[in-house]
This record gives structure tokens, sequence and C-alpha cells, in this order.
């Protein structure tokens, strides 16, 4: 099999309600998402997704995905999809770092593989364990009556997990927190992400200051320093989400005893195949994963549940499905939110293509 075309389509996708996160600092009402067809000389089109969630919430732009596949596309060209590691070493030839611009290409290609061996993707990234996927929300950062709101709108749809996007001022913190937390029923719980807005002594004191709600805080701080700072004078589990970017990244954390968890988005790793390297290292040595996408439709969000699906749910906290949030669906069927679980799709593939005639021309093609 030969990649004969890669076809790039933009995708702007609005929000059904305004998203502020890291303290109110980050403001979304829309993505740019970026949307990847390989066709090859078989007759089959493997399908990828790349959305970054705007400029400010990573090292990385929707527009810079696309500069990114103009450098990577000639090196493509020719080349045998299903041979994944052979692709990602092209690509990290090509283009050193930038793993967000990569991520689209890679699911792509993994889509060909499984499509090509009549399998699901899970099948190929491990198996299907045929457990549920628990699904979270995403809580917007807002006063404590607006974040309890919001809760109520995601348990209407079934969500029992939520992710509450706190960080603006300890008293403020403190006081959601305790609100949310004492209003919450048993049967639903909740991590509160920083999502890198407090300073270490900010980070120490809202913690410390709650210590008797033993729930997980996620990205307290920027850097992975100030971040290990507060686990080594905190109590509570941390997940660090934004500092895992690469292996390496994970490996130090796992050996600095950084973290808990980790937030395993695939397009900020780079694609499914180090997203996979990521999940297993995680599954050898305890830590626990949030495995989903860093944003984008239904096509991003199922490549994201088949590794999920391939992955024990005793490692698995929760998985955000990011097109639950839009007002725009970019293709029937995939992975959807049923009462707060989903499953990966069982067709060869992703199991997934977008309606094309809803993302317009393309914005590039390379053949
Ligand atoms: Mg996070």
């Amino acid at each position: 099999m030969k990649i004969t075309t890669i076809r790039v389509y933009r995708a702007e996708m609005p929000l059904q309600h305004p998203y502020r996160l890291s303290g109110g600092r980050l403001y979304f009402d829309k993505l740019d998402s970026t949307l990847v067809a390989i066709d090859t000389d078989s007759g089959m089109t493997g399908w990828g997704e790349g959305c970054p969630w705007g400029s400010t919430y990573l090292p990385a732009f929707a527009s810079g995905i696309r500069a990114g596949i103009e450098e990577l596309a000639p090196q493509l060209l020719d080349s045998d999809p299903r041979r994944l590691d052979v692709v990602n070493r092209t690509m990290d030839l090509a283009l050193p770092g930038h793993g967000y611009v990569k991520s689209a290409i890679d699911v792509a290609c993994w889509d060909l593989l499984d499509q090509y061996a009549g399998l699901p993707v899970c099948d190929l990234l491990g198996g299907n364990t045929g457990e549920d996927i628990r699904l979270h929300s995403s809580i917007p950062t807002g006063t404590p009556d607006e974040m309890l709101a919001s809760i109520e709108r995601a348990r209407d749809k079934g969500y029992g997990v939520h992710s509450c996007k706190v960080g603006a001022d300890v008293a403020l913190d403190i006081e959601r927190i305790r609100v949310i937390g004492a209003t919450l029923p048993a049967t639903q719980s909740v991590t509160f992400d920083a999502n890198r807005a407090w300073l270490p002594d900010e980070a120490i004191r809202v913690m410390n200051g709650v210590r008797d709600v033993m729930t997980y805080f996620e990205q307290p701080c920027e850097t992975y320093e100030e971040n290990l700072a507060v686990r080594r004078a905190t109590v509570q589990p941390i997940a660090l989400d934004e500092s895992i970017q690469t292996f390496a990244d994970l490996a130090r954390a796992h050996s600095d005893h950084a973290c808990e968890a980790i937030g395993l988005k695939i397009n900020r790793v780079g694609g499914l195949s180090k997203a996979k390297r990521l999940r297993d290292y995680c599954l050898a040595t305890g830590l626990r994963m949030n495995i989903e996408e860093t944003g984008g439709s239904v096509i991003a969000d199922t490549g994201a549940v088949h590794l999920a699906q391939a992955t024990p749910a005793s490692h698995r906290r929760g998985t955000w499905l990011c097109h639950d949030m839009l007002t725009v669906d970019l293709a029937e069927g995939g992975a959807r939110n049923a009462g707060g679980i989903t499953r990966a799709p069982d067709l060869p593939g992703l199991g997934v293509t977008p309606d094309e005639s809803l993302l317009g021309d393309p914005v590039a093609v390379y053949r």
C-alpha cells in the first residue's frame, strides 16, 4: 500500500457554551480544527484530526499544524502507511519535535492499517478490553453557582465524573472547591484542574487549605519544576497534563514521584503511536491516565477512545469527548456519550469518517 494523496481540511467548530479555564485567563468560543485524509493506491482512505484548543492552551496552534504538514507531506508520499514506526521516524527526521503537527497523520495511518487488517484500531493497540469507558465532563471556571449549574447540565447528559477548572485566587478557589465538594453526591467525583494558573505558593495554600478534600488536583503550575515543588508540599494526588509532552517527560515524572496520574492527550504527545508507548509505561509503573484528545470533532475523539478501549479500566481515570461540547457534528457514528460512558466502534479502522460535504474544499492537497 502506498500513499498517493494527502488532503488537508480546516473546520471551524463553535462551542455550545463559551469556555474559560486557567482561572478565566484563557477564553474560547470556537475551535479551529485540521482534518487530514490520506488516500492510497489500495483505494482505502484514512482519516485523522488535530485540534490543539486554540493558541493559548499549549505550545501549539491550528495553523501550525497546516504549516507543518506542508513540510511533512512530500516526505510521506509513496511510503507505506501501515509501517507506522517508519512513518513516524520519517516525520521526526523531516521535522524534529512538533508532535502536535504529526498526530493527525499518525492517526490516519492507524486508520489505514486497521482497515487493511479488517480490525478496529483498539485491537491493534493491544486488544479490546471489552470494558466500558467512563467519561468525564469539562466544567469551565466560574463562580461556585455557575460551576454548579454547569455540573448540573453535565449530569443531565449522564456524566458522573467532572473536571472542574479552577485557578483564580486562593480564597475563591478554596470556596469553589468547598462548595462543589459539599454539593456533589457521593456517586459523583471531581478533579480540580488549574491548567497552570497557580504559582507554587498559591497551589500549596489552596491544596493544604482543603486538605480534607481527598481528590485529584491537575496541572497546578506552569512548569514541571513548580509542579514538583507542589507535589512535595501537599498530600492530595496530582495529575500532570500539559507538562507531559514526551516519553522522557513521563519517565522523569515517574522517577521524581511528581504525579500519580497523567493526562494522555493524543495530539499533544504526537499521535497514537507515541501515546501507546506512554500508555504502556503507565501500565508498567502504576500511573493512572485520562486518555483523551486535546480537542476536536468525533473523528479525533474516536481515535483516543480506541486507545482507552485497549487499556484496562484499572489504570484509566476518565475520558473526555470534546465533540460533546460543540454545535457542529462532522460525522455520523463514532464514539459517543451514552449516559456517561462510551465504547470504541466495532468496525475496521477508526470506524468513523467525516461527512465530506460538511468540510468544503481542502485547504491543501499534496500528491
Ligand atoms: Mg487538564
